[in-house]
């Protein structure tokens, strides 16, 4: 089984956003990018299901070299090897459109994104991926089993869960609780460094959207501390301050 994990390069959580002074921008520098953590939960099940069916995980990036050190991690994590289309990603067609075009010349059994990334937020590659490929596409999986060309998944829908079947090939894109995180151990981070890593160049797409300007939510007010037994107080700063009562 040829399984493809599509991996985004995304600004560790904890870090500190910042756009140029006319917000059109964000400012990389002194930012950590970090694997994408639900492309982290299905790389950690493409690794499982090759694995249980005698495969291999290839994953896959549209970014430029200063991606590399995250296609690593995924290869330490265990993927066999990996591909980078060399482009900035500069929309989510484009990222969807440049994977189906890799997969229609080198195809896969199954393909696995992340639910999102955790930076734009989109959850639209995978979909986008499927229509393009024609094929299925379970976007929010929180488990996945394989028997013979039969998939089955748990996805999530508010409020419960549903039970899909569907046949291979198919997108899915993975949520928490699809796979047991994996931690790279010292012998995967030394294997990494050797493992094929192919630069692949981008295909030319006619961008469909352009970043006009970010717009950062407006920052918290601090913190106000009120004695515990000055219940008179907080009612004096609900009325005059929020003027809520
Ligand atoms: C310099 C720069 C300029 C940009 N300009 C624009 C712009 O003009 N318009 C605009 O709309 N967006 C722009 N973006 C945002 C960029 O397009 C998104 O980060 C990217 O397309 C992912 O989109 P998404 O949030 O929809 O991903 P999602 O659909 O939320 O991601 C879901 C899954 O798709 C897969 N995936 C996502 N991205 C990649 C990737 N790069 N490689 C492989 N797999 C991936 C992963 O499995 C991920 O978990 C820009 C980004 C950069 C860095």
């Amino acid at each position: 089984m040829k399984i493809l994990v599509c991996i985004s390069s995304v600004p560790d959580t904890t870090a500190k956003i910042n756009f140029t002074p006319d917000n059109k921008e964000f400012v990389a520098a002194g930012v950590t990018f970090i694997l994408n953590p639900y492309d982290e939960v299905a790389l950690s099940k493409a690794v499982d299901l090759a694995a249980q069916h005698n495969g291999t995980v290839t994953v896959i990036n549209v970014g430029d070299a200063t991606t590399e050190p995250v296609i690593r991690k995924a290869l330490a994590i265990g993927a066999n090897d990996a591909v980078r289309v060399n482009a900035v990603a500069r929309d989510s067609f484009f990222v969807a459109k440049q994977i189906s075009d890799y997969v229609s010349k080198n195809p896969f059994d199954l393909i696995l994104c992340g639910r999102e990334s955790s930076d734009h937020n989109g959850s639209s590659v995978p979909v986008m991926l499927a229509e393009l490929l024609g094929m299925p596409c379970v976007l929010f999986a929180k488990s996945l089993t394989i028997d013979g060309t039969t998939a089955t998944l748990d996805s999530e829908i508010e409020g419960g869960k549903e039970v899909l079947s569907v046949s291979l090939p198919f997108v899915a894109g993975g949520s928490e609780g699809m796979a047991e995180w994996k931690i790279p151990n010292m012998r995967g981070i030394m294997s990494a460094r050797t493992k094929p890593l192919t630069v692949v160049e981008a295909v030319e797409v006619a961008q469909k959207t352009r970043l006009v300007s970010f717009d950062k939510p407006a920052t918290r007010s601090a913190v106000k501390m009120i004695a515990v037994d000055d219940a008179g107080k907080l009612f004096e700063m609900i009325r005059e301050e929020k003027k809520i009562i």
